[in-house]
């Protein structure tokens, strides 16, 4: 179905006048027939004559297509439609296809010519509203498309996907403030709960006050976020505002409930909490820097059963060791669990080779690299979505490409 559909489109791209011209035809040889069964009430003359005109328009239009002139060829089929008032659905027809076929000033043109006409019901004069909308959305345009959104809102506020089309526009350019308020209203029209989404908003909300050091502010609405639902995102952002207010108790507890619910994530929290943040008190960095380092120490000395299991919190460890050059612990660390997990995966055999090489055991490393070489699998990047596989080393709580929220995998990285 789907290649079906595809190979349809590009059919139409390719032979859209083609396609429009068999169309209007087939509408202008159906009213004529239709006028023709029932025109009891048109004399012979009358329909003959509107006939003859629209073949002449139709005959003029094709001329026009085959010596290659689309507009004026355009321009008479749109003056075709216009003898028939019941051939709106034609317009809608011509509309779209303009737009997926990239000719949005066209499909505008025809989207406003629509809205204009007096003599169209209210419920047409909404729908060419909405696909102005989309026409403007489709081609960049988004004040115009984010003002004719609203301007559909206005007559019918009862309209999932304009609100979901909103939602989207505005997470897009992070205008997280509209982004909440949208997401709220699609929560009211649709019966999908919205809960996570919208803590995810407020908490990219939050983050931009962190980041500016208004940290009152951030705490208000990383309160709300947490109202909605208690995304991972939102217990970061609470472990960073712990670190900058020194609630180091609170903070260590925080860290062991996210890493016992998503053991996953270890890496990356450590990752987050860690991401420069842009305040210009030096002195706040500083005391920012050591409680982050006493919340690693306290990590790297975790002994909880179910942690220790865990292959990500232990490459965690291992990282994290690393980077203090204490190489030794860190080789002792992961050879333990090597040696209790035969099947380790290829991240753990490359950073256990790594360390190998660092402390100069060439035979073991040697006999290691053998047996990775044997069996490797290419990795792509640390991070993928698992909506649409989109593929990316930076965090994303919202797809970049699919805008799914909280879709995001890991995958080490050799
Ligand atoms: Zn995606």
């Amino acid at each position: 179905m789907e290649i079906y559909l595809s190979s349809f489109t590009s059919f139409l791209a390719e032979h859209l006048l083609g396609v429009v011209a068999t169309l209007i035809t087939l509408v202008l040889v159906y009213h004529y027939l239709i006028e023709k069964e029932t025109g009891a009430k048109l004399s012979k003359r009358y329909r003959n004559s509107i006939f003859e005109a629209q073949s002449k328009i139709f005959l003029n239009a094709t001329q026009y297509l085959i010596s290659g002139n689309k507009d004026l060829a355009i321009k008479e089929f749109l003056s075709a439609v216009d003898i028939n008032r019941e051939t709106i659905e034609t317009y809608f027809a011509l509309g779209g296809l303009f737009r997926s076929n990239g000719e949005i000033e066209k499909a505008i043109s025809i989207h406003r010519s629509l809205i204009a006409r007096e003599n169209i019901s209210e419920s047409h004069r909404l729908r060419a509203l909405k696909e102005l909308a989309v026409d403007f959305d489709k081609g960049g345009f988004v004040d115009k498309a984010i003002e004719t959104y609203k301007d559909v809102l206005k007559i019918n506020r009862d309209q999932y996907e304009v609100i979901q089309s909103l939602c989207r526009i505005y997470e897009d350019t992070e205008d997280w403030d509209q982004a909440y308020n949208y997401r709220i209203m699609l929560s009211k029209v649709g019966h999908q709960n919205q809960a996570e989404t919208i803590s995810h908003i407020l908490v990219q909300k939050a983050k931009q006050y962190f980041e500016k050091g208004e940290f009152k502010k951030c705490e208000e609405d990383l309160e709300d976020a947490f109202r909605f639902a208690p995304s991972v995102s939102a217990k970061i952002l609470r472990l960073k505002l712990f670190l900058v207010s020194g609630d180091m108790e609170q903070a260590k507890f925080l860290l062991l409930e996210i890493l016992k619910e998503h053991p996953m994530y270890a890496s990356f929290i450590f990752v987050s909490i860690d991401e420069d943040f842009k305040t210009s008190n030096a002195e706040l960095k500083e005391t920012y820097k050591g409680r982050l380092e006493i919340l690693r120490k306290y990590f790297l000395e975790m002994n909880d059963k179910d942690l220790v299991n865990s292959a990500s919190v232990v490459l965690s460890k291992v990282r994290l060791l690393k980077e203090s050059g204490m190489t030794q612990n860190a080789f002792d660390l992961l050879k333990e669990w090597m040696d209790n997990n035969k099947h380790s995966s290829e991240v753990m055999k490359v950073e256990y080779i790594k360390l190998l090489i660092e402390l100069q055991k060439k035979d073991e490393a040697l006999v290691q690299t053998k047996g990775l070489l044997e069996n490797l699998h290419q990795t792509l990047a640390k991070h993928y979505c698992r909506q649409c596989g989109y593929n990316s080393d930076s965090i994303f709580w919202r797809c970049p490409q699919c805008h799914e929220w909280e879709t995001i995998q890991f995958r080490w990285k050799v």
